[in-house]
């Protein structure tokens, strides 16, 4: 099965373009998801962030306090190396796993921090939701009521824009209306099934 890599900075359209393609009945993979259920009471990724962070992190339910370690790790880039490498090996194979799963011609993963993390080996091809950084912030500002700061602040331990693009194999500008994007995908839809069938 073809495995579609989307992603793209925060605000882009990453989402809104996910459920374009689920809309064409595409199977979605979504990394995020993935992440918040390996950390759910019970489950080993809890159990091992709780030994290296300490009891601290939890809330009194058992559940895993995220603002609390969000700021941790904001403050910290030892700790944060530390959450990654209890992390991301896990959401990787999770990830693998539920590709395992899904048959259809192809699937999309969506990975938010696609570069970052080093799972680029997962996807065929990669295609990235792009736009100006101004309209970024515009719809960062709208969605999450962050202030600029803080926006620009998740910007800049992101990739920086330039080397998403140089290296997506598709790339989608999402600057135009709604419609102008489906339009997008139902051609990358097209492009992708064309290409799955030269895999069978
Ligand atoms: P991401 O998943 O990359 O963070 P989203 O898909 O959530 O981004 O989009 C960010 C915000 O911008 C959302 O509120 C979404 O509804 C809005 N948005 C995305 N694309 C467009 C568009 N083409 N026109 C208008 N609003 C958009």
């Amino acid at each position: 099965m073809l495995r579609i890599g989307l992603t793209g900075g925060i605000g882009c359209g990453k989402s809104t373009v996910a459920n374009l393609f689920s809309q064409l009945d595409v199977p979605i993979i979504d990394a995020d998801i993935i992440s918040r259920n390996l950390v759910q009471p019970g489950q080993p990724a809890l159990a091992a962030i709780r030994q290296v962070f300490g009891g601290k992190i939890l809330n009194v339910d058992g559940s895993l306090d995220r603002s609390h370690l969000r700021d941790i790790i904001f403050a910290d880039a030892e700790a944060k190396q530390k959450l990654e490498s209890i992390l991301h090996p896990l959401v990787y194979q999770a990830i693998l796993a539920a590709v395992g799963q899904t048959i259809s011609p192809y699937c999309v993963i969506c990975i938010p921090l696609l570069f970052e993390t080093k799972m680029t080996r997962l996807a065929d091809r990669i295609l990235v939701i792009d736009c100006p950084t101004e309209i970024q912030v515009m719809r960062v500002r709208q969605r999450d009521h962050l202030s600029d700061g803080q926006i620009q602040a998740i910007i800049g331990s992101q990739v920086p824009r330039d080397f998403r693009i140089a290296n997506a194999n598709d790339l989608i500008e999402n600057t135009g209306t709604n419609d102008k994007l489906a339009e997008q995908v139902k051609k990358l839809h097209n492009l992708y099934l064309s290409i799955s069938n030269c895999q069978d």
